[in-house]
């Protein structure tokens, strides 16, 4: 990210928190839920699989851009198989925003056209050959490798995701040692699996609190000593003092919670539904951008009663609208290479 780009959402993001008038800074926009993998711990591609008409995608992108949106961040199930999501990224685009995706990387090498339009691609990958493979797939790493190679030639601004499972808790060194060759950074996705996205099976996936409170300290450890990963070891930190892994969220029915999810950024559904964020899909009961208007459906996911949880990525958005130093500080120095 260019550095100009920062200190333009910076300052859009402080006026913001001064004036005390939230904005949907940041949206994760889920485009679909079809998907051309099928990871061990994911039940995305056996969800419904709703479809927006291109019309009204490009009329709720348009409107969150009046309501003052800087990033857009499309997802899904894998977001390049949607059929318009070229289109989608150059009306964000011609909108000022910042477009990224999050994607498999298996159509990256055919879509170069497309990717080098984005502002940001998100690669994941879950460590070397053998662990990634028994995840996500016989042959799925050689495809994500492609892929990265294709980036890195391009002179792309990537960096790369991974979900840390019991079986790969073993990958960090390789993830660190790949971002680095690569001259990007990493991020862990450490274990979380929301019962709605991810279905009732996947918590055998999770590594015991002892092996995600060792893992969590090596990749603070890491991060202090110059490893490229993406987050603050204050957001890592954040996961480390978490005490019952069992338990997601610290949720309060009845109260007000001062969490900016939802009032600064928001998860959009391939229906339409916005949440405050990924984690409340199932319990929040949301508006829909399509039928209530998305100011109505984002003012509805401003207002809910989650007070904390252990997501590291989520703390670290969290953070940087809460305007903490340590994280603004990561996010000015370490967030993607300045170009
Ligand atoms: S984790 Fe991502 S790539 Fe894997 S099946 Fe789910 S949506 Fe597809
Ligand atoms: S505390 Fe975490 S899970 Fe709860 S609303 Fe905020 S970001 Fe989402």
């Amino acid at each position: 990210m260019k550095n100009r780009d920062k200190l333009v959402i910076g300052s859009k993001i402080l006026a913001s928190k001064i004036n005390n008038r939230p904005r949907p800074f940041f949206v994760q926009y889920s485009l679909l839920n079809a998907c051309n993998a099928k990871c061990v711990y994911c039940n995305c591609p056996e969800r419904e699989d709703p479809r927006a008409s291109l019309e009204q995608h490009l009329a709720v992108i348009a409107e969150f851009a009046r309501l003052g949106a800087v990033r857009i961040k499309f997802l899904g199930g894998e977001p390049l198989l949607h059929r318009d999501i070229a289109t989608l990224v150059a009306a964000a685009k011609s909108h000022g925003m910042r477009t990224a995706v999050v994607t498999n990387g298996f159509l990256i090498p055919s879509r170069m056209d497309l990717m080098s339009q984005l502002d940001e691609v998100v690669i994941s990958i879950d460590g070397s050959e053998e662990a990634h493979d028994a995840q996500r797939g016989a042959g799925t790493w050689k495809k994500v490798m492609a892929a990265i190679d294709a980036c890195a030639a391009a002179k792309l601004d990537f960096f790369l995701s991974a979900v840390v499972t019991r079986d790969t808790t073993g990958e960090v060194d390789w993830l660190i040692d790949t971002a680095r060759r690569y001259g990007v950074s990493v991020n862990f996705q450490i274990p979380q699996f929301n019962p709605e996205m991810y279905g009732p099976g996947a918590q055998q996936w999770m590594p015991s609190p002892d092996e995600i409170r060792k893992l969590i300290g090596k990749i603070i450890a890491a991060k202090d000593a110059g490893a490229p990963v993406l987050f603050s070891s204050r957001s890592y930190g954040r996961t480390l003092q978490w005490e019952d892994f069992s338990k997601e969220r610290d949720d309060r029915p009845g109260q007000a919670s001062p969490c900016t999810a939802g009032k600064y950024f928001l998860q959009m559904e391939p229906n339409g539904d916005i949440y405050p964020c990924v984690l409340q899909i199932g319990t929040f009961q949301p508006k829909n951008a399509f039928r209530d208007g998305v100011e109505n459906a984002w003012r509805h996911a401003s207002s809910h009663s989650c007070f904390d949880c252990y997501n590291t990525w989520l703390n670290e958005n969290r953070g940087i609208f809460d305007l903490h130093p340590a994280i603004l500080k990561n996010f000015w120095s370490n967030y993607l290479r300045a170009r």
